[in-house]
């Protein structure tokens, strides 16, 4: 299986500039709480990444507990809100909309640079591999038109259709390049890209299957997401200052990843976590909050040891697949 390692000098305040980032999630944190006191919430009977009925208690973050599934460890929301109350809140919060207009903008450049040139380059390559490059095009959930323009500029699909576009995007990119719709035919698309989307569904092997069923024989999957396997959120977990509800409601696996995109019809094309922050983001929670403890062995390396080691060790975490950020393409099985 192929896997993806990148070597970029990305530093955490260029994406997530801190007092953006502080206002962020005092907004998230009123928000959320309006929203859950007139929001039906609902138990989850199974994992939803593996399906698995049993779960422990993990934690809790910001009114919202957390559950661990005792096969997979998949970690998720339950109770949760329903998919029309997030989509509405996702529509309705102050939190996110400052997220979109202001540090979106303000760090546009960077995010470019750094998140999506990489992942349209990552979409074209493998796309061209699995001879799925024509065609078209689905992205769910845009955010940022930088990654539709490259898509645009350098690929050859012969459309790019939107799905319930997470900001105005009529505002961000030129129409002719892409036409924003309600519904997709069945079987007529070669890629559907979704980054950041499966971790902010009540149900993402729902999504998973709409996915397998839009999308033509030999079609792709392309998704990213936050996955609690990963270095900082193993060893931070709550107090990860980047795992926020609802937009993370299910943090799914290693395993779980696996699981999902079986059960959902897919077979598994690529696995890579090219994330490059986990190292800073366990470091700075360290400077932010003395109450957090790591196993001795890391905390050794991260509070006695230098720079060259921290580079070191985020580059291990990247070969081994044990960062937080997770990129998953997926094939089409057709039984
Ligand atoms: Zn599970």
């Amino acid at each position: 299986m192929r896997r993806v390692v990148v070597q970029d000098d990305l530093r955490e305040a260029q994406i997530r500039p801190d007092s953006g980032f502080n206002t962020y999630i005092e907004l998230l944190e009123r928000d959320l709480k309006d929203f859950l006191t007139d929001t039906i919430l609902v138990d989850l009977d199974v994992c939803p990444a593996c399906g698995h009925p049993d779960a422990n208690p993990d934690f809790e973050k910001m009114g919202i507990r957390y559950m661990k599934c005792v096969q997979c460890r998949t970690c998720y929301a339950s109770p949760r809100p329903e998919m029309e109350a997030l989509d509405q809140f996702y529509a309705e919060s102050e939190a996110i909309q400052y997220w979109n207009s202001s540090v979106a903008q303000r760090t546009a450049s960077a995010r470019k640079q750094y998140i999506f040139s990489p992942r349209a380059t990552w979409v074209l390559e493998t796309a061209g591999v699995h001879q799925q490059e024509d065609g078209h095009l689905v992205d769910f959930y845009t955010k940022y038109p930088a990654y539709l323009e490259e898509v645009k500029a350098k690929g050859s699909f012969s459309k790019i259709f939107i799905r319930k576009p997470a900001v105005s995007v009529a505002d961000l990119i030129p129409s002719e390049s892409f036409e924003v719709v309600d519904s997709i035919e069945d079987g007529t698309v070669s890629v559907v890209s979704a980054f950041e989307v499966i971790e902010r569904l009540f149900d993402p092997l729902a999504f998973i299957q709409h996915i397998h069923r839009i999308l033509r024989p030999g079609g792709l999957i392309f998704l990213t997401t936050l996955s609690i396997s990963g270095f900082d959120l193993s060893v931070l977990r709550e107090k990860a200052r980047n795992l926020l509800p609802p937009t993370h409601l299910t943090l799914p696996s290693y395993e779980g990843i696996h699981t999902l995109i079986e059960r959902g019809g897919f077979s598994l094309v690529e696995f890579s976590t090219p994330g490059q922050l986990d190292v800073a983001l366990v470091l700075d929670a360290l400077q932010r909050d003395p109450d957090v403890t790591l196993p001795p062995v890391i905390d050794s390396a991260l509070r006695r040891r230098g720079e060259s080691v921290h580079e070191d060790l985020q580059d291990f975490l990247q070969k081994a697949n044990l960062s937080s950020h997770v990129w998953v393409a997926a094939q089409k099985v057709v039984s």
